[in-house]
C-alpha cells in the first residue's frame, strides 16, 4: 500500500483547517460546503445527530443551548457544557471537529487517513497538549506529532524562503490565543529562539469589549443580560463581530440592538463605533499583547533592530490596532506574507511531511523551544526552619527541544525511604503560583542519613510532553512517569467508554448539509422580512423542516422546491452550493 497522506490540521479556537502536503507542496482540504474554513462549533439536534462547523453556527443564531463554541479555551481542564442534555468535555468537542475534518479529508483524498500532525497554541501547557492527543484519538486519528502553531506558520513562510537568512518574529493572535515567536532561517535550518503568549487571550476579547460597551449603553450588564436574554446576546455577539471586522476597513461601524428574541430588523436602535472608541476600549488587551511579545525578543537576546521582519499570523492581525501595537514594538512595518488564515495549517502539513522523510523537504531541518519552564517542588532551608513550596526549575524556558537536563535533590531526614516529587510549569518562585503536572513517588529507599542523592531526569520531547525520572545512584533504583494528566490518567477503560460514547453519535450526513443550509438561510430571512410575508415563508418553513425529519423522499423534495419558489419570490435567490 502506498504511504499514507502527511496531513496537518490546525484545530482552531473559531476555524479549523486541514491541509495535506503533497507533490511536493502543501494544499488545503476543502470541506462539504467547499470552504477551507470549518467553524470550531458543535451543535446537537434535536433529532440527536451532530452538526459540526457552518450549519452549528448557524444553529446557535436560533438554539444557543443546543451549540457549543470556543471550547479549545478549556482544553486540558475538567470543565464540560451541557448539550441538549448530554454533558461533553472540551477533548469530546474538539475530537468531533477532527472528526468532521478527518471525513473532509477522505473525501477529498479517496482514501482513509489515519495520522496527522495536529497544531496547538505554543502556550499551551503539557494538559492541554495532553488533551489534544487524545482528542485526536477519540476521531480515530494518531497524533504523529503536536506543533506550536506560530511555529508552523514559521515553517510555511521559511519553506518558501529556504535559501534565504533572516530574523523573524511572528505574531499570532487567533480566536482565542496569542503567541509571539522570534526565529531564525540559516541555510534551510529554521530555529525557534524565543516563544512567548497568553493562552487566554485573542480577537473574541476584541468582539467582547464591543458586546459589553454596546449593553452598557443600553443600560444592560452582561452578566445579567446573558442570564436574561440569552437570543439577545447571542445575536448581538454576531452584530459585534461584523462591526469589528468592518473597523478593519472603515473608520466607523455600527451595532442594531436585537431585541430580546434575538432578532434585528431597519427599526432596531444603532449604536455607532469609531475606531479611536474601538481602541480605548481594547487598550487593557493591546497591554496584554505588549507583554509577551517583550519577554520573547529579550529571550532571544535580540534587540527590536536585529529583526529583519515581523509576520502577522492569525484573523485578529487584521484590526489595525494590532498592526500599529506590532509595528511599534518591533520598529518596523508588519507584513501578512502568509495567509493569515491558512499559514498553520499548510505548516502543519509541511511538518508531517518532514516526519515522514519527504523528498521534498529533505533540506529542512526544523528545530523548537520548549515554552515554559518545568521544574520541582523543593524545601528550602532558613537556619533550623524548613520552608516549603518553593520551584526549582529543571528546564528553562525556551530551550531548544528535544532536551534531557537533571538537577539532584536530597532526603531530609535520617532513614528517609520515600521521596515524593512533585512537577510544576509555570516561571513563579513559589508553586502556589504554578501549574501542577503531577507526581512521581520514589519508594523503598534505603534507610541511610539524611542527604541521599536522588537524580531528577526531565526528558522534554519534540510533542513537548514530559517525561519525568528519579534515580538513586547509591542502589541504581530508577524511577520514571510520563506526565500526561494532572492526577488520574485515564484507565484503558475510561478510554474506551468514551470511544463508544463518541461512536454513538450520529454524524449529521454530509450529503444532507445543503438542506441544512437552506433551513439556516430561510431562518435568517424570516428576521428581515415584513409580516404578511413572515407568515407565508414561515408556513413554507415549517413544512420544509418537518419533511426534513421525515423519511419520504418525494415530500421533500416538494417542501423543498416550494420554499426555495417562495424565496426567490420575495427576491432571495438562494444558491446551492457548487459539488
Ligand atoms: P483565527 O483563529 O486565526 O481564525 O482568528 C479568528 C479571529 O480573527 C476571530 O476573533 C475573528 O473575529 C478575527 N478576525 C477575522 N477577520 C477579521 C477582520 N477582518 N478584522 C478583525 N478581526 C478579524
Amino acid at each position: 500500500m502506498s504511504q499514507q497522506p502527511h496531513l496537518g490540521i490546525d484545530l482552531g479556537t473559531t476555524n479549523s483547517l486541514v491541509a495535506v502536503f503533497e507533490h511536493g507542496a502543501p494544499r488545503l482540504i476543502r470541506n462539504a460546503h467547499r470552504a477551507v474554513l470549518t467553524p470550531s462549533v458543535v451543535g446537537l439536534l434535536e433529532s440527536g445527530e451532530v452538526l459540526v462547523g457552518e450549519p452549528a453556527r448557524h444553529l446557535a443564531l436560533t438554539a444557543p443551548e443546543r451549540v457549543c463554541a470556543a471550547f479549545k479555551r478549556w482544553m486540558g481542564t475538567d470543565r464540560s457544557v451541557q448539550l441538549a442534555g448530554r454533558s461533553f468535555s472540551a477533548i469530546e468537542l474538539s475530537s468531533l471537529v477532527l472528526a468532521s475534518l478527518k471525513r473532509d479529508a477522505e473525501a477529498d483524498l479517496g482514501r482513509s487517513v489515519t495520522k496527522a500532525v495536529v497544531t496547538v497554541p505554543a502556550y499551551f501547557n503539557q494538559l492541554q497538549r495532553a488533551a489534544t492527543v487524545r482528542a485526536g484519538e477519540l476521531a480515530g486519528l494518531t497524533v504523529e506529532r503536536i506543533i506550536n502553531e506560530p511555529t508552523a506558520a514559521a515553517l510555511t513562510y521559511g519553506f518558501h524562503r529556504r535559501e534565504q537568512n533572516q530574523r523573524l518574529v511572528v505574531f499570532d493572535l487567533g480566536g482565542g490565543t496569542f503567541d509571539v515567536t522570534v526565529l531564525e532561517i540559516f541555510e534551510g535550518v529554521l530555529e525557534i529562539k524565543g516563544a512567548a503568549g497568553e493562552s487566554r487571550l485573542g480577537g473574541e476579547d476584541f468582539t467582547e469589549t464591543l458586546v459589553s460597551d454596546a449593553l452598557a449603553r443600553t443600560g444592560r450588564t452582561l452578566e445579567l443580560a446573558e442570564l436574561r436574554e440569552p437570543l439577545l446576546v447571542a445575536r448581538l455577539r454576531a452584530e459585534a463581530e461584523l462591526a469589528k471586522r468592518a473597523l478593519s476597513e472603515a473608520r466607523t461601524s455600527s451595532v442594531r440592538i436585537p431585541d430580546a428574541q434575538g432578532r434585528v430588523g431597519p427599526d432596531s436602535p444603532t449604536l455607532e463605533f469609531d475606531a479611536a472608541r474601538f481602541e480605548a476600549l481594547a487598550q487593557p488587551l493591546l497591554e496584554r499583547l505588549r507583554r509577551p511579545s517583550l519577554r520573547a525578543l529579550a529571550d532571544a537576546r535580540l534587540a527590536p533592530a536585529q529583526i529583519d521582519e515581523v509576520i502577522l499570523v492569525g484573523g485578529a492581525t487584521r484590526m489595525p490596532i494590532v498592526q500599529a501595537l506590532a509595528a511599534q514594538l518591533f520598529s518596523r512595518a508588519p507584513r501578512h506574507e502568509v495567509h493569515p488564515d491558512e499559514a498553520v495549517a499548510l505548516g502543519a502539513a509541511i511538518q508531517a511531511a518532514l516526519v515522514a522523510d519527504d523528498q521534498a523537504v529533505s533540506d529542512m531541518v526544523m528545530t523548537d523551544v520548549c515554552p515554559h519552564t518545568l521544574g520541582v517542588e523543593i524545601t528550602k532551608e532558613f537556619g533550623s526552619r524548613h520552608v516549603e513550596g518553593y520551584f526549582m526549575p529543571v528546564i528553562h524556558r525556551n530551550t531548544t527541544i528535544p532536551v534531557s537536563r537533571e538537577e539532584s535533590v536530597f532526603t531530609r531526614h535520617d532513614g528517609q525511604t520515600t521521596v515524593s516529587v512533585h512537577v510544576f510549569q509555570g516561571e513563579s518562585r513559589l508553586v502556589s503560583e504554578n501549574l501542577a503536572l503531577g507526581k512521581l513517588i520514589v519508594d523503598g529507599l534505603p534507610p541511610l542519613p539524611r542527604g541521599l542523592e536522588i537524580i531528577l531526569r526531565f526528558t522534554y520531547d519534540l510533542n513537548g510532553l514530559l517525561e519525568v525520572e528519579a534515580i538513586v545512584p547509591k542502589t541504581g533504583q530508577r524511577y520514571a512517569t510520563v506526565i500526561k494528566q494532572s492526577g488520574a490518567q485515564p484507565t484503558k477503560e475510561q478510554l474506551q467508554a468514551a470511544l463508544a460514547k463518541m461512536q454513538a453519535l450520529k454524524l449529521y450526513p454530509r450529503e444532507k448539509l445543503e438542506n441544512q443550509r437552506l433551513l439556516a438561510f430561510a431562518t435568517a430571512a424570516l428576521r428581515e422580512l415584513d409580516a404578511e410575508r413572515r407568515a407565508e415563508l414561515e408556513r413554507t418553513l415549517d413544512l420544509y423542516e418537518h419533511w426534513l425529519n421525515q423519511n419520504d423522499a418525494a415530500a421533500f423534495a416538494y417542501a423543498r422546491g416550494a420554499l426555495i419558489e417562495v424565496l426567490e419570490s420575495f427576491g432571495l435567490s438562494y444558491r446551492e452550493e457548487p459539488q
